[in-house]
């Protein structure tokens, strides 16, 4: 099938997703006048599709834009990119712009039509699996900083990357996998598509601000809990970061992957960490388990 390398909806119409095309003049991509998420799909089913689509709603309320389909119409689009895609492991996008207007370059924003677009496409890791067995190299970023809560709220997923992009140049050259970045009160917050938390004397902890609330880091905050660590969601210096007996992060993308250098020096041993693995474990355990599995109702 012409959709088994992916599924886009746009503008009322599936279609192969690598044809799928948006207007230049479209505002998500003129000004970032967007918010969107990511979902993911495993052996057929959609992992907390609710909880991502209650976020990107509550996204696109905060940027003001008009949402054009209701949340059940959104689920089964989701759905529908996935079905006729055929895929069993997929990424699927959902993102809402402020659209375009009838004249070239509109910028009246009550005379623009948003947009809603979908695609499922082969499930992407943010890092490699083989990197999620041997972990990733880490940095701090030095050259850029997270734009913090007061300039682009971090609960509208945005396609604001500039930071994350400068960020994971910065690591590169330093002979690392990526970077997290720090916010401007020196506090560690999240990296380019990715949550991340640490471990330390039983302990797991991640950023209370500044960063994306992240459903991949909520399950490893509940799966630790279930494993009786203590979670504690506050400010984290880069001391405690450097301190800490693991690291990892946390995506839709590529779910729970180790960090074992940081700045160039072992995290804990160096390795893997025990706790790291065993929450990575228990959360690829969980696609399989039916209990969030939302049944598609109709497709538009
Ligand atoms: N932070 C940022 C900046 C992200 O882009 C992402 C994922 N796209 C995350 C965190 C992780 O969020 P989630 O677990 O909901 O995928």
């Amino acid at each position: 099938s012409p959709l088994a390398g992916g599924c886009a909806w746009i503008e009322g119409a599936f279609m192969p997703a690598a044809a799928a095309r948006i207007s230049i003049f479209d505002a998500g991509f003129g000004h970032s006048d967007v918010t969107y998420t990511v979902a993911h799909v495993w052996h057929g089913n959609f992992f907390r599709l609710e909880d991502h689509v209650e976020r990107f709603l509550a996204g696109a309320e905060k940027m003001r834009i008009p949402m054009p389909a209701t949340k059940t119409e959104i689920m089964d689009l989701m759905h529908g990119c996935v079905a006729r895609s055929g895929l069993r492991e997929a990424y699927v996008n959902v993102c809402v712009t402020r659209g375009y207007g009838r004249k070239p370059g509109e910028k009246n924003l009550e005379a623009l039509d948003s947009q809603l677009y979908v695609y499922a496409i082969p499930y992407l890791w943010v890092f490699s699996p083989i990197r999620q067995i041997e972990g990733i190299d880490a940095v701090i970023a030095q050259s850029v900083r997270r734009s913090p809560a007061n300039v682009m709220d971090p609960w509208i997923k945005n396609y604001q990357w500039g930071d994350l992009v400068r960020a994971t140049f910065e690591a590169q050259e330093r002979g690392a996998r990526t970077a997290f970045l720090l916010d401007s009160d020196g506090f560690v917050t999240e990296g380019p598509g990715f949550n991340v938390l640490m471990v330390k004397d039983g302990t797991v902890f991640t950023a209370a601000r500044n960063v994306l609330p992240g459903i991949t880091r909520r399950t490893a905050l509940e799966i630790a809990r279930d494993f009786g660590l203590q979670t504690v969601i506050g400010d984290i210096t880069p001391e405690m970061l450097r301190g800490a007996d693991e690291i990892f992060a946390a995506t839709t993308a590529g779910g729970i992957t180790p960090v074992v250098t940081l700045d160039g020096a072992p995290v804990g041993a160096g390795v893997p960490g025990g706790w790291t693995r065993k929450i990575r474990t228990r959360y690829w355990q969980m696609m399989d388990e039916p209990s969030d599995l939302i049944e598609p109702v109709s497709y538009l």
